[in-house]
């Protein structure tokens, strides 16, 4: 496992974000990190482990420098943080330092990639960091700090243990010359599986919300003119956090705004005032508007229950068949039509809740989900793609040697599917990996991590 990857050699990064802060970190890690610490601050005495040692870093600044000694560490080697103030230049000096006295600079994510190589997280547990770094919601973050936590990895593990029971009892079977299941009926052999499937049918559930939570959708308002698009879009804004990203909008020239429902971020986009007209900046406008449908998730098909449905309505209604919400706003007003939209107004705030739960039940599949309820219950353990496809791949071989099992198959024929179900639950630990897997995970880092 991972065997090009050197741990040899001793790393450093800047580990605060660019740009100048109130205090900045370099984080060392390797055999010489202790060495080289010392080296930079001119210190004869070696810094006492996990303790705040002030000191004098190359004559500049005063750094704060805190010694973890191998294995009580992030990445389980020697890891130095100094601390000190947040100058982009600063830090970037002791970083030049640090490498003249010996160390390298780190690739990105390859702080946590030695931890994963040194056995103190999974791959998992790793993705996780990397996620709960990422996350913009309450709800993403909890997602991800479960994951770092090990809520998934002992779910697997569960799971990978009953496995090797049974495989172990099905292959000291194979040494009897007789045919037939010594050490395990064929029944018991079943029910064991069984119960392992639909454990795993149920982590797979989770990981269609947990898709929904990690990955974020992205949501237009559509609607002809008037019908209080905007009214709508600032509605949703103002009554859900904003989410404040360092991503820019998908859409350009359109008007989008990041905002958090019930825990998932959405990309919002309001496509008000484009109407179908003559004009060629409108055209532009529809156009663009159009665009923006196919590539979202969903789109919110915004009526005016105060009005008879026009011409514009019916195309729309008639045009936007994919997963939509409709909806009847102005629901203020006295009704003139019924049907089967939300009533909403967008004026007085009325229906939002229930337009907001319309929105992620659609969004997850399930009109009834529970998704990001508000109390963060029931957490889904799974949110990542790989992690859902290895489980994907684990319950096929799974349910294949029940099949095998109810056709009355050898035990070798059952225990190779077994084989199968561990090696998919060993990919997504990441117990079994290739380094092309690693450098992608680790790749997506940021420098420092
Ligand atoms: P857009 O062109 O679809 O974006 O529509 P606007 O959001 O600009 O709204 C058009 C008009 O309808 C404005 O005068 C709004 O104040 C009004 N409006 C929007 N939503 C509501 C609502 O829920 N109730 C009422 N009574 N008026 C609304």
């Amino acid at each position: 496992m991972g065997a090009s990857f050197s741990t040899a050699d001793t790393i450093v990064a800047v580990a605060t974000p660019h740009g100048r802060g109130g205090l900045g970190v370099v984080r060392m890690s390797g055999p010489e990190s202790a060495a080289i610490a010392q080296r930079l601050t001119h210190r004869e005495l070696p810094f006492e482990p996990r303790h705040a040692t002030l000191a004098v870093v190359r004559d500049i600044d005063q750094v704060v420098v805190t010694w973890f000694a191998a294995p009580h560490s992030y990445t389980g080697e020697d890891v130095v943080e100094i601390s000190g103030h947040g100058s982009p230049w600063l830090l970037q000096s002791i970083v030049e330092s640090a490498c003249a006295a010996g160390a390298r600079l780190a690739q990105p994510g390859e702080f946590t990639l030695r931890a994963y190589l040194h056995g103190r997280l999974d791959l998992i547990q790793a993705e996780a960091v990397a996620d709960l770094i990422d996350a913009v919601t309450p709800l993403q973050a909890r997602v991800a700090f479960d994951q770092l936590e090990g809520t998934l990895t002992s779910a697997v593990q569960r799971i990978d243990a009953q496995l090797f029971d049974l495989a172990a009892k099905l292959e000291a079977s194979l040494d009897f010359p007789d045919e037939g299941f010594h050490f395990i009926t064929r029944t018991n052999a079943m029910t064991d599986l069984a119960d392992v499937q639909s454990e795993l049918e149920r982590l797979i559930k989770d990981g269609r919300r947990g898709r929904l939570i990690r990955e974020g959708r992205m949501v237009v308002i559509a609607g002809r003119p008037n019908v209080g698009k905007s009214s709508l879009f600032n509605a949703l804004i103002g009554t859900n956090r904003a989410i404040v990203t360092p991503l820019a909008g998908t859409t350009r020239d359109l008007l989008t705004e990041q905002v958090d429902v019930r825990g998932v971020p959405m990309t919002l986009v309001d496509t008000a005032g484009l109407r179908e007209s003559a004009d060629v900046i409108e055209e532009e406008g529809v156009r663009r508007a159009e665009q923006a449908r196919e590539v979202a998730a969903l789109t919110l098909l915004v009526l005016d229950g105060s009005q008879p449905l026009d011409e514009d309505d019916q195309r729309l209604l008639a045009q936007i068949g994919g997963p939509r919400v409709v909806i009847a706003n102005k629901a203020d007003l006295p009704a003139v039509w019924s049907g089967s939209g939300i009533a909403v107004s967008a004026v007085t705030g009325l229906g939002l809740d229930e337009l907001r739960a319309a929105i992620i039940g659609a969004l997850s599949g399930e009109p009834g989900a529970a998704a990001g309820t508000e109390e963060l219950r029931d957490v889904p353990r799974v949110s990542n793609q790989r992690h859902l496809l290895q489980l994907e791949s684990a319950l096929t071989a799974v349910t294949g040697s029940l099949d095998q099992l109810n056709q009355g198959a050898t035990e070798e024929l059952v225990l190779a599917e077994l084989t199968d179900a561990r090696e998919a639950l060993e990919a997504l630990t990441g117990k079994r990996t290739s380094d092309d897997l690693l450098r992608h995970i680790f790749s997506t880092f940021c420098v420092g991590k």
